[in-house]
């Protein structure tokens, strides 16, 4: 019984030893903040962190903190159920006719995470007789929630609307019941953006759903910092609040209809708990705050067009970058962990990012420039990096 329950289970050791002889074995480090700053204390040492979206620092803004203890002050810990039995309190329901207002959607749908609602709308409108058109870059929530939908998923190549047209244009001698295409406006890897105009126009022309997630635009990019999707012919308009709004949870933005349709056919936003009432505060302080902020996203996109120069100077490669997510392209897995090694020993937080994440041979540091990044500390990267080889 035992050594069967062992055999049963080894499967497990020998995964892991597999990582660990690939050099991609992954586990947790814990930081400390210092509050407020771009800083954290990591075993007992400062480190300027370039790794967060936290891209406002709104998770630390006094206003913020303040609404998220008044809610949960008045509301306790937890929201106690699932919105559809007990835990739609009022708090709920008053975020998402403002979040519908400020975005101008005609319906909002709070969900608990990103990753959530990617993995559990997606499912909802496609099924095994439909067909998913999805970048090939997309984040691994979406990839997820393609694959539980088990709708036939072809990807088309990193923002070529030209291989997507030619999907389309095959799938018109098809019997699909429908197609969504899928895409993000601003690629979490890469930092580059999505055309979103042809996009749209593709998924008008071919009759497709259009599925655009803003996880990484929302309070940096777009009008008033209200992101990319903002204003535009969008089915579902995917927001997360972890990263800009400095907060947790996500939202869709879409129909009154559509809206009806996952609060009764979307599994993820049926059968969790709501989300609690600390989380909201912040989200409605943050939503108040963020269209108010153009003055901190201009300087934030100064410092990112100044760091990007700087990098190039030096011969670095940001390949198709166009925000302030700034990949440095490496190439080689060692390389990328050595020059990673090499920043933290210096007191620079900067995360290497390597397969299974990003595709063979295509491993690089991914640096996230923040308002709270003073110049002086991304002169510092900026040296560290300029004595490094390029190879
Ligand atoms: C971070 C991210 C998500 C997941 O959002 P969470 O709220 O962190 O779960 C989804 N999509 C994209 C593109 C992301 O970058």
């Amino acid at each position: 019984m035992n050594s069967e329950k062992n055999r049963n289970r080894e499967f497990i050791i020998r995964a892991l030893q597999l990582r660990k002889e690939k050099e991609q074995f992954r586990s947790l480090t814990s930081v400390e903040p210092v509050f407020g700053t771009s800083r954290v204390i990591c075993k007992g040492k400062e480190l300027i962190n370039f790794c967060s979206n936290d891209y406002l620092g709104l998770s630390s803004h006094p206003k913020v903190i303040e609404r998220s203890r008044e809610y949960l002050e008045q509301y306790g810990t937890g929201s106690g159920a699932s919105r559809l039995v007990s835990g739609t309190l009022s708090i709920h329901n008053e975020l998402e006719e403002k979040l519908a207002e400020m975005f101008q959607n005609e319906a909002v749908l709070l969900f608990n995470s990103g990753f959530q609602a990617n993995v559990s709308v997606i499912p909802a409108l496609a099924d095994r007789n439909s067909l998913i058109l999805m970048d090939k870059n997309c984040h691994n929530s979406l990839i997820q929630g393609a694959t539980l939908s088990r709708a036939m998923v072809r990807r088309f190549q990193h923002n070529d609307v030209n291989h997507l047209e030619k999907h389309l244009q095959k799938s018109e001698s098809e019997s699909f019941n429908r197609i969504l295409i899928v895409s993000e406006t601003v690629f979490s890897m890469d930092g580059d953006r999505n055309n979103l105009k042809r996009l749209i126009s593709l998924s008008e022309q071919f009759g497709a759903m259009l599925y655009s997630d803003d996880a990484h635009a929302l309070g940096v990019l777009g009008k008033k910092g209200l992101g990319l999707n903002f204003q535009k012919p969008i089915d579902i308009n995917l927001g997360a609040f972890g990263k800009g709004f400095g907060g947790f949870g996500a939202f869709v933005g879409c129909s009154k209809e559509m809206k009806e349709y996952l609060i009764n056919f979307s599994s993820g936003f049926i059968y969790s708990t709501a989300l609690p009432p600390a989380a909201i505060g912040a989200l409605d302080a943050a939503l108040e705050l963020i269209p108010e902020m153009d003055d901190e996203r201009k300087k934030l996109h100064k410092k990112v067009h100044f760091f990007k120069d700087e990098l190039h100077q030096l011969g670095y490669n940001t390949g198709t970058s166009d925000s302030q997510i700034v990949p440095i392209l490496i190439g080689s897995e060692q390389q990328a962990i050595e020059l990673s090694k090499k920043l933290e020993k210096n007191g620079l937080w900067v995360s290497a990012i390597r397969p299974p994440t990003v595709e063979q041979g295509a491993s690089r540091l991914r640096i996230t420039i923040t308002a709270k990044h003073s110049y002086s500390e991304i002169d510092q990267l900026l040296s560290v990096l300029g004595e490094w080889k390029i190879r």
